[in-house]
C-alpha cells in the first residue's frame, strides 16, 4: 500500500511529528482566532484522525480557550501547531497547521472557511469554495 507519509517541525525542531496517509481535508482558515493564535491574517490546515499523526520528540504546549478548542504551540519557540475545535474533538480530529510541514506544497487547500471574518483586500486568487462557517463541520 502506497501511503503518504508527512513530517514537519516547530520553527526551533524541539516539536517534531510525522503523520501516517492522507489528510480528512485541508483548507484555509481566515477566523479571528486562527488570525490571532498564529500572528497571521491566513491560516491553512491539514486536517488527521489523531491516530495518524505522531509527535516524535517533545509534546507541544496547549492552550484550552473558553469555548472548548484546544490549540497546540511549541513550549521552547512558541510556534503554533494545531487547532482542534470542539466538533474536531469528538470526532478524534486534529489540524495541523500546513505552515511547519517540510513540504507544504504537497497538501492541496481545498476549500476556504470562515470566509466572512476574512482580511478585506486579502486577495488570494483561486476559484474554491468560501465557506462562511466550517464547511465539512456544519
Ligand atoms: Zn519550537
Ligand atoms: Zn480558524
Amino acid at each position: 500500500m502506497n501511503e503518504s507519509n508527512f513530517r514537519g517541525h516547530c520553527y526551533c525542531g524541539s516539536i517534531q511529528f510525522e503523520t501516517v496517509g492522507e489528510p480528512i481535508s485541508t483548507c484555509y482558515c481566515h477566523c479571528e482566532s486562527c488570525r490571532r493564535h498564529t500572528a497571521s491574517v491566513v491560516t491553512t490546515f491539514a486536517g488527521f484522525h489523531v491516530d495518524q499523526v505522531k509527535f516524535t520528540h517533545a509534546q507541544p504546549a496547549s492552550h484550552i480557550s473558553e469555548d472548548g478548542v484546544i490549540r497546540r504551540f511549541c513550549g521552547e519557540c512558541g510556534s503554533p501547531i494545531s487547532c482542534q475545535m470542539k466538533r474536531a474533538q469528538d470526532q478524534g480530529e486534529i489540524y495541523l497547521y500546513l505552515g511547519i510541514f517540510d513540504k507544504p506544497e504537497k497538501l492541496r487547500p481545498q476549500f476556504h472557511v470562515n470566509y466572512h471574518e476574512s482580511i478585506p483586500r486579502l486577495n488570494i486568487d483561486d476559484d474554491l469554495l468560501r465557506d462562511e462557517g466550517l464547511a465539512r463541520f456544519d
